[in-house]
């Protein structure tokens, strides 16, 4: 599933196609949405949220979230499209671009001032510039009993981490995802280890797994334990509830 850092530079995208432009094609193909017209409206910004993303157009918001496969993609006019025509979600084009959302798993406009309604519930965005760390430590520490991989994976606490990075930043902080959230000492480091990397691949997509789908590779810290997984989740795929951690390293 992307994580926020794929959203990050999928509103960078947009926002490069769009902004400041009028739209020329307005093609939502949910059924709910399918009559939006919002052609001779300027696209004023877009931006994200964890991992959702909005493009704003006078008074209203364009909600869209990849879930599980989605991609945003920005062609030419007249470019072929480089995925299948029938996966389109969103179509938004403007004289010179054309921004398409395939297989997104949500689609929704908004009024522009209630956007809330869609990510009020989210706790602080790793990628936000309004990063809150204090509020995203209260928020991890209110159910203590929690084990640490699934509370920082849960969005209400912090907005933007998806499995690669819980598994990254648990290792940076050499806890064990497993661990009890009352039980890991230096939750804060783990929060701003988190951060640094999801920050990193957005801004500069540097980003080289760790430990994330590494099973059986040598540790890349103490290099004498080999890389382990198991479940750890709710919900999701197989994969969304995989753990990977090195057993020397991370107690
Ligand atoms: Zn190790």
């Amino acid at each position: 599933m992307p994580e926020g850092d794929i959203v990050y530079r999928a509103a960078g995208r947009l926002r490069t196609a769009l902004a400041g432009k009028e739209l020329t094609v307005c093609d939502l193909r949910v059924p709910r949405y399918a009559t939006v017209d919002l052609r001779g409206h300027v696209v004023d910004e877009v931006g994200s949220r964890g991992k959702h993303l909005f493009v704003r157009i006078d008074r209203y918001s364009i909600h869209t979230h990849l879930k599980m496969e989605g991609v945003w993609q920005v062609y030419a006019p007249g470019q072929r499209w480089r995925r299948p025509g029938f996966t389109a979600r969103a179509i938004l084009g403007v004289a010179d671009a054309v921004a398409v959302g395939f297989s997104l798993g949500k689609v929704e406009v908004l009024a522009r001032d209630r956007e809330d309604e869609a990510v009020g519930h989210l706790g602080p965005d790793l990628l936000g510039p309004d990063w809150d760390r204090a509020e995203a430590l209260r928020r991890l520490t209110a159910d203590p009993d929690r084990p640490v991989g699934l509370a920082v994976l849960d969005q209400r606490n912090l907005a933007g981490i998806g499995n690669i990075f819980r598994n990254e930043g648990c290792w940076l902080a050499r806890v064990h995802p497993r661990r009890p959230v009352r039980e890991v000492e230096n939750l804060g480091e783990l929060v701003d280890e988190t951060q640094r990397i999801l920050d990193a691949s957005a801004k500069i997509r540097i980003h080289r797994p760790l430990v994330y789908g590494r099973t059986g590779m040598p540790c890349p810290r103490c290099r004498s334990a080999r890389i382990a997984t198991g479940p750890l989740g709710e919900g999701g795929t197989q994969q969304d509830r995989r753990i990977y951690f090195c057993p020397r390293c991370q107690e």
